[in-house]
């Protein structure tokens, strides 16, 4: 969808462009001489040049918001990891994603559920360094 997208930006660009070039510089001139030619120049170069900028929004638009969301998510990472918010210790509210048995701050033990989870969520991350590689 996204690549598709882009590719009718970039015809869009490579028609429109050209066309609105060559009315502009050959047909413009005798276009305009006349009241009626002036009103089919400006219905034929209005449409053109709307999609042009529309076009061109697309093209610079699309990958900076992209740009900047990605920036943002990388500074604001949420807590949940594989949409699961790792457990927090019973005791002093440690984050625990790497401590299945006990808090490694305060010595609380773990209780089993949380156990389970924390482990899930290290197997997750070794399956994903293992992909990734
Ligand atoms: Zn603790």
């Amino acid at each position: 969808m996204e690549g598709r997208s882009n590719l009718f930006s970039l015809f869009m660009f490579a028609v429109t462009l050209p066309v609105t070039a060559v009315v502009l510089i050959a047909v413009a001139p005798k276009l305009a001489a006349s009241d009626d030619g002036r009103l089919i120049l400006v219905l034929l170069v209005a449409p053109l040049s709307l999609a042009l900028v529309i076009t061109l929004i697309k093209i610079v638009a699309t990958p900076a918001v992209r740009y900047v969301r990605l920036a943002w998510l990388k500074r604001h990472q949420p807590d949940a990891e594989y949409g699961v918010t790792p457990p927090r210790c019973k005791g002093c509210g440690y984050d625990l994603r790497a401590s299945p048995d006990q808090c490694p701050e305060c010595g609380t033990p773990v209780d089993g559920m949380d156990g389970t989870i924390i482990r899930y969520l290290i197997k997750l991350r070794r399956l994903d360094e293992l992909n990734r590689k």
